[in-house]
């Protein structure tokens, strides 16, 4: 099975590390914890919108486009990174958020300012409808939006993990590193689509699970396996199903999306005080509280190697202050 990438451009700083976190994992004394640092992907601080946006803009870029236009909650990671993929590539940038202007400017929305993006608060509007609206004033005007669905999450955004899947499995080959599980935190899709597929695809034989940070797990799996059955299609694979390898866990939702409680607290103090990493509030945190919990419930074994991929939003950590301290 060889995948037909569409064109790309060179964005992120790749391979992004993977590290053991030894004095995490014997702190619980569960499995041995790696973690694979899409934190560190390099473009205005990093995530995992940018593997995404190496396929996209490479597409806005081959249609003649000339603004990028996406949509997110206020501290989104995709706009921030959107906005700097924008920058660098000389592109205008509009960027349509839920709600409306807080008034302390801080996190993913003090970048997405120093980096030109247009913001439009959408108010009582829904998003879609607002980035549509957006797209057709633009058009009115002369230019040529490209328009970025919500969390980069189409065909182009999973092919960006289907790829890291290729990158993965040759960092775990050339490190004889076999790892049992990879755990991740799960929201629009493309992300567990593209490591689902590639999974499939490069041959990885363990476990993948998507920790939901906002959906029930039944619309997540749906959403991921929709959308790697079309990312295959996209790639010149034909029909492939993987919807049997989707797992998603929805028992750490807590007060809602971006809704701060003691699992996210808990996990990002301990990471950062055990490791001297840093998680986000609104995903990793919860992703990797879900995982110490099911530690601490047993769900793995002493001698099993759980991979944790770390998909950044540490530029949001500022605006949750109130919440962490
Ligand atoms: C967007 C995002 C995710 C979720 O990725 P999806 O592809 O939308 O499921 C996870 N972590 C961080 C930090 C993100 O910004």
């Amino acid at each position: 099975m060889k995948p037909n990438y569409p064109k790309r451009l060179h964005i992120a700083q790749l391979p992004t590390p993977i590290e053991p976190l030894e004095r995490l994992s014997k702190h619980l004394g569960g499995p041995d914890i790696f973690i694979k640092r899409d934190d560190q992907t390099g473009l205005a601080t990093g995530g995992n919108k940018t593997r995404k946006l190496e396929f996209l803009v490479a597409d806005a870029l081959a249609q003649g486009c000339d603004h990028l236009i996406t949509t997110g909650a206020p501290q989104s990671n995709h706009c921030r990174q959107t906005a700097a993929a924008a920058a660098r590539y000389g592109l205008n940038c509009t960027l349509v958020l839920s709600g409306e202007e807080p008034s302390l400017v801080t996190g993913n929305h003090l970048l997405d300012k120093l980096l030109g993006a247009h913001i439009n608060w959408v108010g009582s509007q829904p998003r879609n409808e607002a980035m549509d609206d957006v797209c057709a004033e633009l058009r009115r005007m002369g230019q040529k939006p490209y328009q970025i669905p919500l969390g980069g999450s189409n065909v182009l955004g999973a092919a960006g993990y289907v790829l890291a899947m290729k990158e993965l499995t040759e960092q775990l080959n050339a490190q004889s590193l076999n790892i049992d599980f990879i755990v991740f935190a799960s929201s629009s899709g493309g992300t567990q689509a593209g490591i689902v597929l590639g999974a499939e695809i490069y041959g990885f034989r363990g476990q993948m699970l998507g920790i939901s940070v906002d959906h029930p797990a039944e619309a997540v799996k749906t959403q991921v396996a929709a959308l790697a059955t079309a990312a295959a299609t996209h790639l010149g694979l034909g029909q492939l199903s993987v919807a049997d390898r989707v797992n998603v866990n929805d028992d750490y939702l807590g007060g809602g999306y971006a809704v701060v409680g003691q699992t996210e607290r808990e996990a990002i103090r301990l990471v950062a005080q055990k490791e001297g990493v840093l998680l986000d509030p609104v995903y990793t945190g919860r992703a990797m509280g879900g995982l110490i919990d099911l530690i601490r419930w047993g769900a793995f074994t002493r001698g099993q190697r759980v991979l944790f991929w770390h998909t950044g939003g540490t530029a949001a950590l500022p605006a949750f202050t109130d919440k962490l301290l």
